[in-house]
């Protein structure tokens, strides 16, 4: 395990606040679009977040299109990866090493460690 319980929860809390934020800041700008997406969206069940069984899934994807919406998708990806192993969380999807606390600490849904971020971006 990388980190610890108190660790993880507190990475949980992190990424719980920013997924409320994400979510206020994708809704605020369409006020017509309104509660019922600001609902769909606060609702927004982790286990139905990849079956198009949804209603409101056109107008999902169109909320989740921009900036806010890829990371809300991110943060959601993090918590799913968090409930369904807290002992794997944040093990980097590139080297498997550990992301490292301070990093998750700033970027809670980060899926990559520090060096395999850099050669991603440097296309190696
Ligand atoms: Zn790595």
């Amino acid at each position: 395990m990388a980190y610890t319980k108190e660790q993880l929860k507190h990475l949980e809390a992190r990424l719980v606040r920013e997924r409320e934020r994400a979510v206020r800041s994708i809704t605020r700008f369409d006020l017509d679009f309104g509660a019922a997406a600001q609902e769909a969206l606060v609702t927004f069940s982790l286990h139905m977040a990849d079956e198009g069984t949804d209603n409101n899934q056109r107008e999902k994807a169109f909320l989740l299109a921009g900036e806010d919406g890829r990371r809300l998708l991110a943060i959601d990806n993090a918590l799913r990866r968090l409930y369904k192993s807290r002992a794997s969380f944040g093990e980097c999807g590139g080297c498997g090493n550990a992301v490292g606390f301070d990093r998750l600490d700033a970027i809670p849904w980060a899926e990559t460690c520090i060096q395999c971020q850099n050669q991603r971006e440097n296309g190696a």
